[in-house]
């Protein structure tokens, strides 16, 4: 990974860039930023730039020894630590166990969340975890010689999963090895040990400009000029959002949520049923687009309402569906009512529950929420 393969975040990477330069950066930098803005593409584009043989002044060469071992993520001097689970419960949870697994996982989806890693190493209802056996693994890695490389990195991925075992890493942190770099990339800094957050400089990456989105689309030839400037602007910031809306896009789930929203208004009893169940066979992942597609409409109806004409910058069905929602007669309240349902369904799809039972009841709770009725949800 390039730093000009990280979309966006100009600022940081020359922030990052002036502090290599000037040879004043810290021991341990906390690279910040929301889910999807590239926390963990900019520290690896970072540690390949430590590693290059052959670096510019703006990003590495992307083709010596260094920097296609980090890109593979075998470079030796490069330690990977990131949630992981065990599926035995006399094995604690390490990061080695899964490096092949992760590997893999980066080189399909850079941009992917913590959400879909544990996914992919089919956590189902496990918690990621950093463990303590793994902080001691890290200290004893970062005290070896540096095999290849004349520096050592070590990019922890979300430090959010570790818990009080996070302060055996103190006093590395506070004076690593020589020639030691450390890089947290986090997304909620409050959930980051208070103790390891005073001891790193932030680097904060920012929502990515619906411009610097659509581009990447454009150039990795995923999709369109049109549709790119679209999904971009719907994205919120986030590429790994606009990679997901590109998929709803592609899979087509408009019409399924013109549907669902047609036989809710017209209290279409038998239409909701056979909508749940027809949503049902499809898949886990499927249902969770198809909700949180309509989560990212209903919220552009609220948004279209009180700023009239910012629905103009979606694809044209999709614009007149938001605009026909926003001027219905559901309250403000309503709509985040419905909001709020639709993502406590995902929550439990996500956690395996019955997919017709949840769908049909969030049908219901919407269709309440729609006729005014006073319910409990
Ligand atoms: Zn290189």
């Amino acid at each position: 990974m390039n730093f000009s393969n990280v979309v966006g975040q100009q600022g940081a990477k020359a922030g990052v860039l002036q502090m290599w330069s000037h040879n004043t950066l810290p021991h341990a930098l906390l690279v910040t930023g929301a889910e999807g803005v590239g926390g963990l593409p900019f520290a690896l584009a970072f540690a390949q730039y430590v590693f290059c043989e052959n670096k510019t002044e703006s990003d590495s060469c992307g083709k010596c020894a260094g920097c296609s071992k980090v890109a593979r993520l075998e470079h030796a001097d490069l330690h990977l630590s990131f949630p992981s689970i065990s599926h035995k419960s006399n094995v604690k949870p390490m990061s080695r166990l899964h490096m092949q697994e992760f590997r893999e996982f980066v080189r399909q989806s850079p941009y992917g969340t913590t959400y879909d890693w544990l996914q992919y190493i089919n956590a189902e209802n496990k918690q990621g975890n950093i463990t303590a056996e793994e902080c001691r693994d890290i200290i004893e890695h970062l005290y070896l010689k540096a095999y290849e490389g004349k520096k050592k990195v070590l990019i922890m991925w979300r430090p959010e999963y570790l818990g009080k075992e996070g302060n055996i890493l103190l006093k590395v942190i506070e004076e690593p090895p020589q020639d030691t770099i450390i890089i947290f990339v986090a997304e909620n800094k409050e959930d980051i040990l208070a103790t390891i957050l005073s001891r790193t400089q932030e680097i904060r990456l920012s929502p990515i400009s619906p411009g610097d989105i659509a581009e990447a689309l454009v150039m990795r030839s995923l999709t369109d000029p049109k549709k790119a400037s679209q999904i971009a602007h719907i994205a919120m910031g986030s590429y790994a959002e606009a990679l997901k809306l590109l998929q709803h896009a592609e899979n087509d789930l408009f019409p399924s949520v013109k549907q669902l929203f047609n036989v809710v208004f017209t209290n279409d009893g038998v239409g909701m049923s056979k909508f749940a169940e027809e949503w049902s066979k499809t898949g886990r992942e499927q249902q969770k687009n198809l909700l949180h597609y309509i989560i990212q409409l209903m919220e552009h109806a609220i948004k279209a309402r009180y700023m009239p004409g910012t629905a103009v910058n979606l694809p044209e069905a999709e614009a007149e569906f938001v605009t026909k929602l926003a001027n219905t007669n559901v309250s403000f309240e309503g709509m985040g009512k419905i909001i709020d349902s639709l993502s406590d369904t995902m929550y439990f799809i996500e956690r395996n529950a019955h997919g017709r039972t949840q769908l049909h009841a969030l049908l219901l709770r919407i269709q309440y929420i729609v006729l005014r009725r006073k319910i409990d949800v």
